[in-house]
């Protein structure tokens, strides 16, 4: 399985939410679960700015969709796919 690793400029992202909203998984798991948090988001924004979240334990994460990457006002993520067994 690829890894989908988002790498996102901390020093230009302002934190405005916009990748974390635009998610789709991030969707389902909000109307899943009620709430976003670090167990079940694969992005989020913290202290201002927005982090990727991956967790090999868990079954989901980031499927390399693209969207938050279109979404971003800023332009400021990048994937990178870090491993395919
Ligand atoms: S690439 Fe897709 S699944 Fe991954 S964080 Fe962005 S919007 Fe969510
Ligand atoms: S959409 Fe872009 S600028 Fe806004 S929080 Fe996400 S990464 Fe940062």
């Amino acid at each position: 399985m690829p890894i989908y690793e988002l790498k996102i400029n901390h020093n230009l992202c302002t934190g405005c939410n916009i990748c974390v909203v635009s998610c789709p998984i991030n969707f389902d798991q909000l109307k899943k679960e009620g709430q976003l948090t670090k167990d079940n988001a694969v992005i989020l924004v913290k202290n201002g700015t927005a982090r990727a979240i991956y967790k090999e334990e868990r079954k989901i994460n980031c499927d390399g969709c693209g969207v938050c990457i279109e979404a971003c006002p800023q332009k400021v993520i990048k994937m990178e796919i870090s491993k395919i067994d």
